[in-house]
């Protein structure tokens, strides 16, 4: 039952005559009304240059229910990208409105219809570089490139002719099927694919090699461009093999043989995403796939369980299509949901269900404790706000939420019910009611009112816990919510002997759990301890006095992962101090034996390090810090666990004698037993030593600037060195930079820049930069991939405490332009959560620069127009104050800096 908006004939005609810009839903909804059996004859000609423009034909084929009404294709560029429309065998008149080419009904007719399409295809979503471009469509950027009926209900069958220089390789979805090869150039046909949407629709061209397998009777093929010979040899097989491992565990899983036929994937150097499923033609992003020596255990983990949430798209996704992007969060879920699946087998040392809670709980949590979060399911009236869906609620809460699904109506209910909605949907779409209706029919729960509350509803519960003691017995145990998120607590209470676990349902406001009464009181309860309830889990005051002296005492992992994720809460809502929680992570590294504890805990340091910690209480630890975590460096078992110790000392480094050792490391007179380093790590030793200023900073990057062998790393690296200047001016000239579009396309380039601009040693100097970053959020959104306004975000305010960051993200929110979109609102609010609790904590010193004991910046901000920022003192001390600056903001544009 698809939950289809009814149109009335008069807004649909004009909809189809005067189309808005993007993908409105009223003309998606039209078009899939009107329009069946489509195909797409699309040839391009690439060529050597990367600034020489794409030249094409797209011949749409397809039958149409009705010629009364004009035709809205799709093709954001500009009119003079348009050569030449033929419609039905003529030459067609077509109006171009809003990135759309309507053809006049008159042009059409009822059946059978042919429109050819000559055109100069646009550049913003084929990633052009000098020697390679991928075409990446996700979520509605085919039309960006080429004329389509871009939503993901038209799905169609594709034959693609690609012209490229002759020692390129091309690959696309469907297997070649032919070549010609004249002097220069080759022309190679592709099969003609399954049909697909236009999101799964793409092509790779350029310099890449081949590495191929077979698996299974089934011959596979990996592209890349690595240089690294040894790199590729090492990693090769295991690639392989665990695409092989999924492909084979879907089939059994759902009963339904891979449908496209040929199965390639290629590995991109930063790649936008960890992966894209496009049908039979993966793309990843290298560094994910093609591991270094010293790859922890996670970094392994992660890329078993990105080349399996890939290859289960599949099936969820490609095979079976969301009819609208509203239900994108499916796809995903599932995706995810099958890769744990997958994965754990291969994986028998590691404790998995560990695995899910450190994976998911603490993500979603930083975005769901927020006045910023969104459900998992939301409305999206225009696709080109399709991006602004995605995040860690898809991500990383939508799997816990499915994962307490199928506890709920059963594992083997559960897998038949999403055999019979993949059987039903083979190759068309479908939508969360649709699966809904099909579960709700073969269990006796309510999924309505549980989809409702768990899906379609934003935020998370909190849950309080109530202990009653009579001297040594408990006398009341019972836990409380304000809202009506129904689930099971897997509940622990935790002795000094033993451990009692319990479950108990929560449903309604309140559940008692009677018979506990009598029992010994317990040193904690943990209503989340058995790593399955999803909230903020207010403790009771007995237990959270325990775990924050004791929590290293705990003797199961997952029970100390819950109380880690749970004190990590407890530090946000300043329940407990961030001297506590630092002193308590300090004694706990020591003693954690499991490598998925330990790196999350060094990662809950390092946050808290920065972020929460004052100044002055950092300084009180640093000896002792760095001195803990050269020991843990050194007692470390395996090259992966060494990273991860070496990765948090780089991190947290301070005192002279550390930044002088990191320093020889770099210059490679000293090396670190038992860890080899790569061309990467060599690359992240120079950022942070220049980020510190050590003596000779600029030499330490021009020197790794000429060491670095990879061209693609030695281009982001390029990119990235300004950003790292001591020279204020220097970064300042970086950053505006950016307010030009084409200074933005390579995303992770400018997320790494910006993370350094922010650096939270820098943060005095770079507050100026917030206001500006915030103004171009609306752009970024309009010219960026799908994670990129998040991201932004993050690297713009993750490095910042202060006051008066946290006063300028409040001015922006409080004087928003009519029409801003909420979803970039809440990603604002969500961002911003923790400089809020931090900058704005009741009393607390903040870790800021007004706490630095510098002299603070003037961060003053007069509405939107203009931004006047005085330079700042950074805050080591060393930096100089500046002359006055101002930085001049025009709409969403940067107009001018000057004194
Ligand atoms: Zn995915």
């Amino acid at each position: 039952m698809a939950a289809l908006l009814v149109l009335c004939p008069v807004l649909a005609l004009a909809q189809t005559a005067t189309p808005g810009p993007g993908i409105p839903l009223a003309v998606a909804e039209t078009r899939a009304a009107r329009i069946g059996d489509l195909r797409y004859d699309l040839r391009l000609a690439v060529p050597a240059l990367v600034t020489v423009p794409i030249e094409g034909t797209n011949t749409i084929t397809f039958d149409l229910s009705a010629a009364t009404e004009p035709l809205v294709i799709d093709f954001a560029t500009s009119r003079d990208h348009v050569t030449r429309v033929t419609a039905n065998g003529r030459a067609s008149a077509f109006t171009w409105i809003h990135g759309h080419i309507v053809v006049p009904a008159t042009a059409l007719r009822a059946g059978r219809n042919t429109i050819a399409i000559a055109f100069r295809a646009g550049d913003a979503s084929l990633n052009r570089n000098a020697d390679f471009l991928y075409a990446l469509f996700v979520p509605a950027r085919a039309h960006l490139a080429v004329p389509v009926f871009d939503q993901p209900d038209l799905k169609a069958r594709w034959s693609l002719t690609l012209t490229a220089p002759s020692h390129w390789q091309m690959v696309s979805n469907g297997a070649e099927i032919e070549r010609k090869v004249s002097a220069s150039s080759a022309t190679v046909r592709f099969a003609d694919t399954e049909p697909l949407s236009t999101y799964l629709f793409s092509f790779v061209v350029g310099d890449f090699k081949v590495e191929t397998a077979a698996r299974n009777g089934r011959t596979m093929r990996m592209f890349h461009r690595e240089t690294d010979a040894k790199k590729v040899a090492r990693n090769r097989d295991a690639i392989f093999d665990l695409h092989a491992r999924a492909i084979e565990y879907m089939e059994r899983y759902t009963n339904i043989p891979y449908a496209f036929g040929k199965f390639d994937f290629v590995a991109i150097p930063a790649f936008q995403f960890g992966g894209m499923e496009h049908a039979g033609k993966i793309l990843y992003n290298a560094s994910g796939l093609l591991l270094d020596e010293s790859a922890t255990q996670n970094a392994h983990l992660g890329r078993a369980s990105v080349i399996a949430h890939e290859t289960a798209h599949m099936w969820f996704g490609d095979l079976v299509t969301m009819r609208w992007f509203n239900d994108v969060w499916m796809k995903e879920v599932f995706a995810n949901f099958m890769a744990a699946k997958i994965v754990n087998p291969s994986f028998p040392e590691v404790n998995h269900d560990l695995r899910f809670l450190l994976s998911h709980y603490p993500a979603a949590y930083e975005v769901d404790r927020t006045p910023g979060a969104n459900a998992i399911r939301q409305p999206l009236a225009n696709l080109n706000e399709a991006g602004s869906l995605y995040g860690a609620i898809i991500y990383q809460k939508a799997p816990v939420v499915m994962r307490h699904l199928e506890s709920l109506i059963g594992e083997e209910v559960f897998r038949d019910g999403l055999r019979v909605y993949l059987k039903n949907n083979a190759f068309g779409n479908a939508t969360w009611a649709d699966l809904i209706s099909i579960l709700d029919q073969r269990t006796p729960t309510d999924l309505a009112t549980w989809s409702r509350v768990w899906v379609e509803t934003p935020g998370r519960p909190t849950i309080t816990t109530t202990l009653e003691l009579d001297g040594d017995k408990i006398t009341r145990l019972a836990f409380h919510q304000a809202t009506e998120h129904a689930q099971q607590l897997r509940i622990v209470l935790g002795y000094a002997d033993k451990v009692v676990p319990l479950t108990a349902t929560v449903e309604g406001s309140r559940v008692d759990v009677p018979r506990v009464i009598g029992m010994a009181a317990p040193l904690y309860v943990l209503p989340n301890g058995g790593g399955w309830a999803y909230g903020g889990f207010k403790l009771d005051p007995r237990s959270r006095d325990y775990l924050s002296r004791s929590l290293p005492d705990l003797p199961d992992p997952l029970t100390r992962g819950a109380a880690w994720v749970t004190m990590w809460d407890a530090l946000l809502e300043h329940e407990v101090p961030a001297t506590q929680f630092v002193d308590l992570a300090m004694a706990a590294l020591p003693r954690e034996t499991d490598e998925q504890l330990t790196g999350r805990v060094l990662g809950y340091l390092s946050g808290a390090w920065w972020r929460f910690l004052p100044v002055t209480e950092r300084h009180a630890r640093v000896d002792q810090l760095e001195a803990l975590l050269r020991q843990g460096l050194v007692t470390a078992k395996t090259a992966g666990q060494k990273a991860q110790w070496f990765g948090a000392l780089r991190n947290v480094s301070a005192t002279p004698p550390t930044t002088a050792w990191l320093r020889r490391v770099w210059e490679q007179t000293e090396t670190i037993d038992g860890l080899p380093l790569a061309e990467a790590d060599y690359i992240n030793l120079a950022l942070e030593l220049a980020v510190r200023e050590i003596h000779g900073w600029r030499d330490v990057l021009t020197t790794q600037f000429g060491r670095i062998e990879n061209p693609d790393r030695k281009a982001r690296f390029e990119f990235v060195m300004p950003a790292l200047s001591s020279d204020p001016t220097e970064r300042e000239r970086w950053f505006l930079a950016l307010a030009d579009v084409n200074n933005r396309r390579r995303e992770p380039w400018v997320l790494e820049g910006l993370n350094y601009l922010h650096h939270p040693l820098r943060a005095a100097a770079s507050a100026r930069y917030v206001a500006p970053s915030l103004n171009l959020l609306w752009e970024i959104q309009k010219t960026g991939d799908i994670f990129f306004p998040t991201r932004w975000m993050n690297a713009t305010l993750s490095g910042h405490t202060a006051p008066e960051v946290a006063a300028t993200v409040r001015n922006f929110l409080a004087t928003l332009p009519g029409g801003y979109p909420p979803r970039l609102t809440n990603i604002i609010l969500q961002t911003a959560d923790d400089l809020f609790r931090v900058a704005e904590a009741p009393g607390g010193e903040s870790a800021g620069f007004s706490a630095g004991g510098g002299a603070g910046p003037s961060a003053q901000t007069s509405g939107l127009e203009n931004i006047t920022i005085r330079a700042a003192r950074v805050i080591d001390g060393r930096g100089q104050v500046g002359a006055d600056q101002t930085v001049t903001v025009r709409g969403s544009k940067i107009a001018r800096v000057g004194g």
